[in-house]
């Protein structure tokens, strides 16, 4: 089958995520073929710089021999088998060893899921279960962040803050509210009363998680979500008040915590978990993704010791579970993956070396005149673009974000757009010489774009 038979039988059957099916038109979807490193191949023969490692997951980068012999071995001994009642099996438990060795001391369980948006209804139940554990069974609310992104389940999309989710689909789930995001550059830069200092920004929506708990009533507070650095939203990095004032909130609430893995866990932010780096305690940690490098799916939830103590103490059968839950090939290929970045530390290399030399060389792309801000952390990053005739964000409907993206793959780069926030998030094992093909790619996008928009 050439590329035209496989789009034509795409847009005959096949309904992917987060695609609108009648703008696809005549042009069809791209068919991504191979892969190995950083990059990806199209059925047409272009070689691309992935600098999102899929959907932020593929960690370890492509076409890793070890992953496929840890798979194959794992499917040839005993290629399924559940968790459920009393049974188990020995990749499941290496696993959680593996997990509860890696994760801050207070963590010792872990609950298998077979993807994020599962590992974040796990984490509903759980947190609702533990209050009434503990006698607060009114304790329901989950607070929660305006365009965060927790997954497409229905609690998932309902713990996730994108109002275009909301709108479709039915009502999301009851007693979850949202407050407002650490976005400087998106909604702090020009602030009530004109500009705003980022770190009166940040400490100012730590007070506004402070007014909605007081609003729905403290004692009716379960936990409070985020994502450390938030992902699809926009790669947001929250100013450095942020994170400080918010579990000084939490702690004078007893609320609990609950940092999103899904992304910054596994090395994206130069720790193993993005909870490190702002020197968090969560007392559950959804996690997904970088896991496996998304070579197989596989998911869970990081339980800390106050929640997990009382589950198994006081909590009885927690009627929960999912097939795939710990599945023996895609937990095998997780546990060899894990060993692997270990092995060739990879999360101390992002940290001391690749995180800031993408910095240094993505901070660059500042000067570009249609870019308003260039920001990353670790091994993930974000261009704010601008009009340079006034200095503030293009007219929304010249699409100016999405013309990037398509520029950046007609150019060899896999970039992302959000709205106008372009991002990328590569491969944790990219060199540095990538990084510079990456940037001069992107540079090379940004003019493309200006001048396709000024014609
Ligand atoms: N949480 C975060 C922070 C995510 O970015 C995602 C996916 O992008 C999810 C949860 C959902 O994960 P999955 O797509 O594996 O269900």
């Amino acid at each position: 089958m050439n590329t035209r038979d496989y789009q034509a039988l795409d847009r005959a059957h096949h309904l992917h995520p987060f695609t609108d099916f009648k703008a696809l038109g005549e042009e069809g979807s791209r068919i991504i073929t191979r892969a190995e490193g950083v990059y990806i191949h199209d059925s047409e023969g272009h070689r691309i710089l992935d600098a999102m490692a899929g959907l932020w997951c593929v960690n370890l980068g492509y076409g890793r021999q070890e992953l496929v012999d840890a798979a194959t071995a794992q499917l040839q001994q005993l290629p399924y088998y559940n968790n459920f009642f009393k049974t188990t099996h020995p990749p499941a438990v290496r696993l959680a060893a593996k997990l509860c060795d890696l994760a801050p001391a207070h963590i010792n369980h872990v609950f298998f899921t077979g993807s994020g948006s599962e590992a974040n209804d796990t984490m509903l139940r759980m947190v609702r279960r533990y209050w009434a554990l503990k006698g607060q069974p009114q304790k329901q609310w989950i607070i929660a962040r305006e365009n965060g992104y927790h997954g497409s389940t229905l609690a998932g999309m309902s713990l996730g803050g994108m109002a275009p989710m909301h709108d479709q689909g039915g009502p999301p789930v009851p007693k979850i509210a949202h407050v407002r995001q650490p976005y400087w550059f998106g909604e702090g830069r020009f602030g009530e009363g004109g500009d705003q200092d980022p770190e009166a920004f940040g400490r100012a929506c730590a007070e506004a998680l402070e007014a909605q708990i007081l609003e729905l009533g403290e004692q009716n507070v379960a936990a409070f979500l985020a994502e450390p650095v938030q992902g699809a939203g926009g790669a947001i990095i929250p100013p450095a008040s942020y994170w400080p004032a918010v579990k000084a909130v939490l702690a004078k609430y007893d609320i609990l915590l609950v940092v999103d893995e899904v992304i910054c866990g596994f090395g994206r932010l130069g720790e193993w978990f993005g909870s490190v780096h702002y020197d968090l305690k969560p007392d559950l940690m959804p996690i997904a993704k970088g896991l496996s490098s998304g070579y197989l799916p596989i998911g869970g939830v990081l339980v800390g010791d106050r929640v997990a103590d009382t589950l198994i103490e006081e909590g009885g059968e927690f009627f929960h579970g999912f097939t795939y839950s710990g599945h023996p090939a895609c937990a095998a290929v997780a546990l060899k993956n894990l060993e692997l970045m270990d092995a060739e530390d990879i999360v101390e290399r992002v940290r001391d070396d690749l995180g800031p030399y993408l910095a240094r060389r993505w901070a660059e792309l500042a000067d570009h005149p249609i870019v308003g801000e260039a920001r990353s952390l670790g091994l993930m990053g974000a261009l704010e673009l601008i009009d340079p005739e006034t200095g503030e964000r293009f007219d929304k409907a010249l699409g100016a974000g999405n013309l990037c993206r398509d520029i950046c793959f007609e150019l060899g780069l896999v970039m992302r757009s959000v709205g106008d926030t372009m991002i990328i998030s590569p491969p944790l094992v990219i060199t540095r010489g990538e990084i510079d093909e990456l940037v001069t790619k992107a540079r090379a996008a940004l003019d493309a774009t200006l001048a396709d928009l000024r014609q």
